[in-house]
């Protein structure tokens, strides 16, 4: 099937109607997890530039990019620097060490929610501070919550050390919360999501042994699928793509990326 790509008068309305299912979520929320007001991530890769003004325009904030070169792409065009003054931009793709440079930088840069390493963290710090803003970057630490291989982000056992490590020794960035992806396609009717209760858990965790209360860890949790779940469960930044934006077509991975996977497939394969 071959699928018409939204006009901005669709993705606003979608956009809208997701923001009306987050508000009906909320109150379905017990309250000791009704902490914080959650905050929508409109993720918008392989999506135009148009289509993320419609929505900056109708009142979205905060926008997520999961490719490096996509996201500098996009926060250094001129129609967005220009018509977006106040957009968000959160990295929400898995970070390699050597392409750190190229986004800490970007025009827009609100938060990388993808530390995985005390490594990567610190070279996020260090190139961060290098640039002398004064300010802090926001990070959340990922986790694997449902442990499958090759999926980013660290064991929930490591996450308590790797915040720790954050809070002490990185001194440019600011830690926010964890997050985490989980498995594709879980069905809610199942009860709750095994993935949202570990990255709760992960949070009891981080905060007894750091010393935080809850209000100060956030979690990013949650997509199309499944974000009014995520949200009765406590995430307080959800992450939504195609409900806002339509459907991606399966795996369009840009050039380089298909290129380096095929790569690391080949790799496997001879394993
Ligand atoms: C693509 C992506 C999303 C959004 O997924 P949808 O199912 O389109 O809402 C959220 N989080 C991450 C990390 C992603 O890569």
């Amino acid at each position: 099937m071959i699928r018409r790509a939204m006009s901005e008068a669709e993705v606003v309305k979608c956009l809208r109607s997701v923001l009306d299912r987050i508000q009906e979520s909320c109150k379905k929320r017990p309250q000791e997890l009704s902490i914080f007001e959650p905050r929508l991530v409109a993720v918008s890769k392989t999506k135009p530039k148009d289509l993320i003004i419609a929505a900056y325009d109708a009142g979205q904030r905060n926008f997520g990019e999961n490719y490096v070169q996509e996201l500098v792409e996009k926060a250094n065009d001129p129609e967005i620097l220009e018509k977006c003054r106040e957009i968000r931009w959160h990295f929400i793709g898995h970070l390699q060490r050597n392409k750190v440079n190229k986004i800490i930088n970007i025009p827009g840069l609100y938060m990388v929610e993808t530390v995985d390493s005390e490594k990567l963290a610190n070279s996020i710090n260090d190139q961060y501070g290098k640039l002398g803003y004064g300010d802090l970057l926001n990070v959340m630490v990922q986790v694997n919550t449902s442990g499958e291989e090759g999926k980013s982000g660290c064991t929930p056992q490591e996450a308590p050390a790797l915040a720790k490590h954050i809070l002490e020794k990185c001194k440019h960035l600011n830690f926010f919360g964890l997050m985490s992806i989980g498995i594709f396609g879980y069905d809610n009717s199942l009860g709750p999501n095994p993935d949202f209760q570990s990255l709760r858990n992960c949070r009891e965790k981080v905060c007894q042994e750091l010393g935080l209360t809850v209000s100060q860890v956030e979690l990013s949790m949650g997509m199309s699928d499944d974000f009014e779940h995520a949200i009765e469960m406590g995430s307080s930044n959800i992450r939504v793509g195609s409900s806002i934006f339509g459907h991606r077509p399966p795996k369009e991975l840009p050039p380089t990326e298909a290129l380096c996977k095929a790569v690391e497939d080949v790799k496997l394969d001879n394993n």
